[in-house]
């Protein structure tokens, strides 16, 4: 293997490069599979076209023999032109194969000569791949040298009858004294038709046998090199395929950690620029005026919305790296809400929206992570109070489903876009009703939301209407005894 495909070279190369490799292999392969079934298409049909025209060259030559024999004891010329006329066929063949010799062939008379030798016309393209590609190939070359022989012993058979023809015209003018002789003359070489005629069909076995031998080869030989070439293909590409996926993972991974570092990296001096504009709108180190607190409160306010990215970007790496490591205790569901509805009630009666909760009766107290139940109902319950308007419902409700919990958030807001809906748990997204209402959104919420239910063996899902409103859904199991990857 030369070193621009080697295993060696292909770390040091980009993901597109070795997308590009593999595009490429995958594309040989076809390529490689396409030409091969053409050419075993080909060179089959070829041999399956001599041993139909070898049937019909030895039926005519039976023929041409037997009305030859025939017209030794008639004498009816008309017996003679039928043995001329089947022996046609074997000489159509023969002037197809001397064609086909020659260095330019004509390709007219080729065609002319087995369409003569009775072959269908469908059939001749392929007669002539076969013969033109492969005569002088070990594959084809006995029966090649058969038909020759054939040719030959062909030959002798015309001239045999012409002087079969010859003598039986002059039979006229043989006295009766000459009689015997001429009977004795015709016998003889009606014995030499018989002897002819004996080795035609010892060829014609041999012929039929070469061809036998060919195509069973051929199949053979095919069956090998395409398990061997599907194969090896299959192997490299596969192994390239594995090793570039490694490093995809690899390089994902890498990214993750750096994202997570960097944000560590922020979050101090974040806090201490946070913690500094505090201090000095609570003007514990001095009066200050009207404008400085109104430039303050701008800048808290963007340290605040930066802080909640950083929490975002940690808590997506942690669960993108399996960092981190959940702790299932008993938890109280609706110690859980309580406590996120109270910590949303400033925004609830800012916006005049109306939030209930219901819990059934016979939802009972939760095996799992407290920290993750309490992110995804968080996430969840904020979203619509995000992307409710004014005045607008919201409703928590918890029930059993056998082993687990159904938790239910639903909003009568602003709703997701239809065709926007199958990017909604995806890293940043944000659809573009929801950019309009709240411009600070990471779109990191539902992505958070996805991987921490992942991580307490549950699911979520939604249904929603633009402008009618949102329902998420999340199950969960009552019993989580093992983290989930
Ligand atoms: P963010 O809210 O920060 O934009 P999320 O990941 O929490 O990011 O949500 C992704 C997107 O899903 C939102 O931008 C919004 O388009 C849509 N979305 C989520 N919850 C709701 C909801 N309750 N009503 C309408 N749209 C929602």
């Amino acid at each position: 293997m030369t070193e621009a495909l080697s295993f060696r070279s292909l770390k040091t190369r980009t993901v597109q490069n070795r997308f590009n490799i593999i595009v490429g292999l995958l594309l040989f392969i076809l390529a490689f599979g396409l030409v091969e079934s053409i050419a075993s298409v080909k060179v089959m049909s070829g041999i399956r076209a001599y041993v139909s025209g070898e049937g019909l060259w030895s039926k005519a030559q039976k023929e041409a023999d037997s009305y030859l024999v025939k017209y030794t004891s008639t004498h009816n010329e008309s017996d003679y032109q039928e043995f001329l006329l089947y022996t046609g066929v074997q000489l159509g063949d023969h002037q197809a194969r001397i064609e086909m010799d020659k260095p330019n062939p004509n390709e007219t008379l080729v065609r002319q000569g087995f369409i003569q030798g009775g072959n269908n016309p469908s059939d001749v393209d392929d007669l002539i791949f076969l013969y033109r590609n492969l005569k002088d190939n070990s594959l084809m070359r006995p029966a090649v040298s058969t038909w020759k022989q054939g040719d030959i012993v062909t030959a002798k058979m015309i001239a045999l009858a012409s002087e079969i023809h010859a003598l039986v015209t002059s039979r006229a003018t043989v006295t009766t004294a000459g009689q015997a002789a001429w009977d004795a003359e015709l016998a003889t070489l009606v014995a030499r038709t018989y002897t002819l005629d004996r080795q035609l069909t010892v060829l014609e076995n041999q012929f039929s046998a070469g061809l036998g031998q060919a195509s069973r080869r051929v199949s053979r030989y095919l069956y090998s090199i395409t398990f061997f070439m599907t194969g090896l293909l299959g192997i490299l590409t596969l192994v390239f395929a594995v090793r570039s996926a490694r490093s995809i993972i690899q390089l994902d991974k890498q990214k993750t950690e750096f994202v997570s570092l960097a944000s560590h990296q922020l979050r101090t001096p974040l806090t201490a620029m946070n913690w500094y504009a505090e201090a000095l709108l609570s003007e514990t180190a001095g009066p200050i005026t009207k404008q400085q607190r109104e430039y303050l409160s701008e800048l808290q306010g963007g340290g605040q919305r930066m802080a909640a990215l950083i929490s975002d970007l940690l808590k997506m790496s942690s669960l993108d790296l399996g960092t981190y490591h959940p702790e299932f205790k008993k938890v109280d569901i609706e110690h859980v809400i309580n406590t996120i509805s109270r910590d949303l009630q400033p925004l609830i009666t800012q916006n005049g929206l109306h939030l209930s909760v219901q819990i059934e009766p016979d939802v009972p107290q939760l095996t799992i992570d407290e920290q993750l139940l309490s992110g995804v109902l968080q996430n969840l319950v904020s979203n619509s109070v995000k992307y409710s308007r004014h005045g607008g419902k919201i409703s928590v409700s918890v029930r059993k489903q056998r082993r687990n919990i159904l938790i239910h958030v639903a909003d009568n807001g602003i709703g997701i876009p239809d065709k926007q809906q199958k990017h909604i748990f995806s890293k940043l997204f944000r659809a573009d009703n929801a950019q309009k209402v709240d411009a600070n959104g990471t779109g990191l919420g539902l992505y958070i939301v996805k991987a921490m239910t992942r991580s307490m063996g549950g699911k979520v899902w939604f249904e929603s209407t633009e402008h009618k409103g949102t329902d998420f859904y999340i199950r969960l199991p009552i019993y989580n005894t093992k983290p989930r990857a």
